[in-house]
Parts: structure tokens; sequence; C-alpha cells
């Protein structure tokens, strides 16, 4: 096992860390023997999903939605679905082109991971 980074892997990355579930923050854990990636949070996190990995623990993926995280992102959406709106000249999205439907659905997530960000480094 190493920590393994890399441009190309940065595309297949899990969002949340793989053993406490907050937003990940850069460290990645590859598993050579399974091609599998391991996002983490902090280096203890980095260190403790690998020493879990060799116990044979599972490590459970588990993911829901924040709905305060969630709303926040709807609000500091609003503007760039506006704007795309008059662009397209349409509220409806399957209207727009691929390239604004991308950049809307890209900007969504950011926002919301933003806001997991900000409540993992508030909250305990
Ligand atoms: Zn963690």
């Amino acid at each position: 096992m190493k920590a393994y980074h890399s441009k190309s892997i940065a595309y297949d990355k899990p969002s949340f860390c793989s053993n406490c579930h907050k937003v990940a923050k850069g460290g990645l854990l590859y598993i050579e023997e399974n091609k599998k990636i391991h996002s983490c949070c902090s280096m203890a996190c980095q260190k403790e999903t690998k020493e879990k990995i060799e116990r044979g623990e599972k490590l459970p993926i588990k993911a829901s939605v924040n709905y305060d995280s969630a709303d926040y992102c709807r609000k500091r959406s609003q503007h760039l679905y506006k704007e795309l709106r008059q662009k397209n000249s349409s509220g409806d999205l399957f209207n727009w082109s691929a390239e604004d439907r991308k950049k809307f659905f890209n900007w969504i997530i950011l926002e919301y991971l933003n806001a997991e960000v900000a409540k993992s480094e508030t909250e305990e």
C-alpha cells in the first residue's frame, strides 16, 4: 500500500473520507491489490484507514444528503440558474446547451461540497 497522488486519479477519488466520512481534503490512499482509491480528510485518517484495511476491516461507504447544505447550495445556485435561463431562453434545463447544463451541475456540486467542508471545519 502506498499514498498515491496523480492528476488522473482526481477524477475517480471519493469525495468523503473512507475513515470518518467527513469531506476529504486531498490525502489519497491507493490500494494496489484491488486498485481501490480511498480519500482521507487528514493524515490521521489516512493512517487509520490503512490500518483498518490491513486488519481486514470493512470500510462502509455512507453517504447522505445534509438538507441544510443542500438548501445553502440551492440558494447559492440561483444566480447562475437565472443567468443560464436567460442565455438559453428557457427555464427547462433540457433545452440548455450541454456545456451550460454541465456548468450548472458542476456549480451545484461545488457549492454543496463547499458547504460540507465549512461544516467539517466547524463541527466534530
Ligand atoms: Zn477522516
